[in-house]
């Protein structure tokens, strides 16, 4: 196997498959590596309705190796270190991996051992995650036995990716509380670190409303930091502005975790990396700013959008297409606005279908106001969005 190749892709994942794709239908004679160390790929975003039952884990996952282009070699393996001077990686297996160009997309780090308890608890006692595969069914078995007491879904104090995930699964469980009879004998509870229900006013405006009818009990500026089982205990910093921080503990009979998040360390220590440890790329280009044969997109960078898929199949066509012109000298011209979307599922058969850019202004899709709760949208999450992912996003089409 070869150890220099024109184009090295790091991460296979929605990004990484994306833009190979891309790049081996525009190129004569593609010469691409994708250095991917998990033998599956995963649709990530079906999670939600997985949790809630309405979906299965098996239909989120596929071959990873289906998904190389044509012309693109898989290199199953991790990488460890990045020596952009060298123009060089290096890998886990100990393989110094030279490149003319590089594109970064490793993806995000979920960091569960920084909450106390919570590694050993997952899976066990109504204690669940949609972030994580292994688990993500247990959410639905949880949900479906609890017949009372209290339902927490929490939110932490870092960056995450798809930022309404933490409370899809919390409109879920609360429809399916409804439907089951006993939504009276369930506290529902979102204990965000943050400080409101959604960044962008217009669909927090609707979301707020959703909280006052249906229920909701918000506990803003709370911070999981410890789950304790054997009391049913969630341990919480509040730190809200202007005020001490103080220690809040409450019970739970079913707690969904979103864990802490930040850039895998193999980034963050990089020379790549900027001071908070993402991929430090122009945004509007996705050019890395010091190192101009490095591009990176998708979770592992510092563009300062919301990490979606969604984003990722805006920033795929402006990299490869700013990329391409690199590599033929020319200057990129390509330009991304920040958009992202969040199809935010407001219970069984109704979704928020959130568009924005870098300003948080409304980019929407559709001719019809979007911050209404939709069945259609519901529809077009459960049913086109997976197909469009599979067969028109990885395949480097849409
Ligand atoms: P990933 O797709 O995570 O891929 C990263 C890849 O890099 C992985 O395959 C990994 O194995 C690989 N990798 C890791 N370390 C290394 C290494 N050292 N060397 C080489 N490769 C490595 N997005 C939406 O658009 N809409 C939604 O509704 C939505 N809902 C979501 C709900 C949940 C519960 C979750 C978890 C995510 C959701 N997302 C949603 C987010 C979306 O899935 C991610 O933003 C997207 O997959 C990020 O793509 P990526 O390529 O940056 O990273």
């Amino acid at each position: 196997m070869s150890n220099h190749h024109k184009i090295v892709i790091v991460g296979g994942g929605t990004g990484g498959i994306t833009v190979a794709s891309r790049l081996a239908r525009a190129l004569a004679q593609p010469d691409i590596a994708i250095v991917e160390p998990s033998d599956r790929h995963y649709y990530q975003p079906l999670w939600t309705l997985v949790g809630g039952g309405a979906a299965t884990k098996e239909s989120t996952v596929r071959p990873e190796s289906g998904l190389i282009p044509r012309g693109a070699t898989w290199i199953r393996d991790a990488v460890v270190e990045f020596q952009p001077e060298q123009r060089r990686l290096v890998t886990r297996d100990g393989r110094r991996l030279g490149y003319d160009w590089l594109v970064v997309a490793p993806g995000i780090q979920l960091d569960w051992h920084k909450i106390d308890g919570l590694s050993a608890a997952l899976g066990r006692d109504g204690v669940c995650s949609n972030y994580s595969f292994d688990f993500v069914d247990r959410t639905w078995e949880f949900i479906r036995g609890l017949r009372q007491g209290r339902a927490i879904f929490t939110m932490p104090n870092t960056p995450v990716k798809c930022g309404g995930a933490p409370q899809k699964i919390m409109w879920l469980a609360e429809h399916h509380f409804r439907r089951a009879g006993v939504r009276d004998a369930i506290e529902v509870v979102f204990a965000s670190a943050g400080a409101k229900i959604f960044a962008v006013k217009k669909y927090a405006d609707t979301l707020e409303r959703l909280v006052r009818e249906r229920d909701v009990v918000t506990r803003f500026h709370h911070n999981l930091i410890a789950v304790r089982p054997a009391s049913r205990e969630a341990v919480f910093t509040r730190a809200a502005p202007g005020q001490a921080a103080e220690e809040v503990v409450l019970k739970y009979d079913l707690l969904h975790v979103t864990p802490p998040m930040g850039p895998p360390d193999f980034v963050r220590t990089s020379p790549l990396a900027d001071a908070n440890g993402w991929i430090d790329v122009d945004k509007h280009s996705l050019q890395h700013r010091r190192f101009s044969d490095v591009f990176a997109l998708g979770d592992a960078s510092n563009l300062p959008t919301s990490k979606t898929g969604a984003a990722i199949r805006k920033q795929a066509p402006v990299l490869v297409a700013n990329l391409l012109a690199a590599m033929a000298g020319r200057p990129g011209e390509a330009v991304y606005h920040g958009y992202t979307s969040c199809p935010l599922v407001t219970g069984y058969g109704r979704l928020v279908l959130a568009e924005f850019d870098y300003d948080g202004n409304p980019a929407e899709t559709f001719p019809f106001d979007q911050a209404k709760e939709r069945r259609s949208m519901y529809l077009l999450k459960k049913y086109a969005l997976p197909q469009m992912y599979w067969h028109g996003m990885l395949r480097g089409r849409a």
